[in-house]
């Protein structure tokens, strides 16, 4: 008697539909279906038993799925239903199956072994996968899918998991005092109250909200996230080619937009504070690559000088920071939200841009991660060298803007 047989043989002491009896061998072999391998199993079971003079009963009702699979075109029915409210270019089928099937399965499988079996709930994922790919022309997708169907096999009842959008492109930040993120009110925490004038946030607005909420918007989406590659301090402004970016958009009914009119729209949108350039479909991935990604970044600086310094000592000491190394002290003002440790960051180059009366203005390129501030003011010796040190009076920062983000990715 083959191995097939005598498995066989001893499932079908219970009533098995062909899918159940099939599945026990569903490694055995590729190229065909369950159903196919039940029907040859029945037949060597059946044979071995007539040779025994013992005769096989028919099928009437599968005593471990309760001929669920005559079922499948009910499920693909639904599913093809509720995939018909969204956008998606293909899917995944989940199954949720009675526990009890599940307990009948497991018993089986401690009669006949388990080793060249599979769940009942594969089978079904990829059947019911089968024919909604044939109705609905869109193909399954097992790694990264844009929407799961789950579908609860008891009530055909369907769930659609929605995967997010990713969108990446650089963003230009035209104004001071915006911050890159949305930043509830610390003290309502979104709520709305007196100190945020009932707008439940620290600022009326953000890049995040300027870029996220139209796309939103068009997308039919429930929420956004936005990804930086790193951010620029609230009073800064982000000019250049801008900043890299992938944002997030939650739980999308339309992913088929066109971004080009979306560009548009956020640009129109953001008038005179917020610009973004070169919108494309992005991924998880590259949001782990954004987030992960430490490029080095060009500054113009704006230094209010409090007291005499002559031009040639500014020159010197400009001179005299290129291809530096400086040793920053966590600043203060991040102190509460950043282990207090000492950095050593690169400077890579430095300029002058422009001379004033008590000011000066420079251009400077540093390493991923300088406190550009705190390299100007020294932040009481936490920062050395420093500006202020080199020139023998105190300096402050007046404006900051960062004009390139050198990701090696720019148009320019
Ligand atoms: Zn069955
Ligand atoms: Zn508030």
């Amino acid at each position: 008697m083959t191995d097939i047989a005598s498995r066989a043989d001893i499932a079908l002491k219970r009533d098995l539909c062909d899918h159940c009896l099939g599945r026990i061998f569903a490694l055995v072999g590729t190229g065909t279906t369950n159903e196919a391998r039940g029907k040859s199993a029945r037949a060597e079971a059946s044979f071995e038993r007539e040779g025994r003079g013992e005769a096989l009963q028919p099928h009437e009702k599968c005593w471990l799925c309760e001929d669920i699979f005559d079922s499948l075109p009910r499920f693909a029915e639904a599913i093809i239903k509720s995939l018909s409210k969204i956008e998606y270019n293909n899917f995944l089928v989940g199954t949720r199956v009675d526990p009890e099937i599940q307990g009948r399965e497991e018993r089986l499988w401690s009669e006949v072994g388990q080793e060249t079996a599979e769940p009942i709930k594969a089978e079904l994922n990829r059947e019911i996968g089968k024919i909604v790919e044939a109705r609905i022309g869109k193909p399954v997708e097992f790694d990264t899918p844009e929407v799961v169907a789950l579908i609860d096999t008891r009530f055909a009842q369907v769930d659609l998991d929605v995967s997010p959008l990713f969108i990446y492109g650089r963003y230009r930040k035209l104004v001071r005092d915006m911050p890159q993120t949305r930043w509830p009110c610390r003290q309502c925490r979104g709520k709305g109250c007196e100190r945020c004038q009932f707008t439940g946030k620290m600022y009326p607005t953000s890049v995040q909200e300027i870029v996220g909420d139209p796309i939103m918007s068009v997308a039919e989406g429930t929420d956004h996230f936005f990804h930086g590659m790193g951010r620029e301090d609230i009073d800064a402004r982000m000019l250049g080619t801008g900043r890299p970016f992938v944002i997030e958009i939650r739980e999308p009914k339309k992913r088929n937009l066109n971004l080009g009119s979306l560009e548009n729209i956020i640009n129109d949108n953001g008038r005179g504070r917020v610009e973004v350039v070169g919108l494309r479909s992005s991924s998880r991935e590259e949001v782990r690559r954004v987030k992960a990604s430490a490029p080095n970044k060009t500054y113009r600086v704006e230094v209010a000088v409090h007291g005499k310094v002559d031009k040639a000592k500014i020159n010197e000491v400009l001179q005299s920071f290129k291809r530096t190394r400086i040793t920053q002290q966590t600043p203060v003002r991040v102190a509460h939200r950043r282990a207090d440790i000492a950095r050593e960051r690169e400077i890579i180059d430095l300029h002058l841009d422009e001379l004033g009366e008590n000011s000066i203005t420079f251009v400077i390129r540093t390493e991923a991660g300088t406190y550009i501030k705190e390299f100007v003011h020294g932040d009481k010796g936490r920062t050395r060298p420093s500006l202020s040190e080199a020139l023998g009076v105190p300096c402050e920062v007046r404006a900051l803007d960062v004009i390139e983000v050198n990701d090696g990715t720019s148009e320019e």
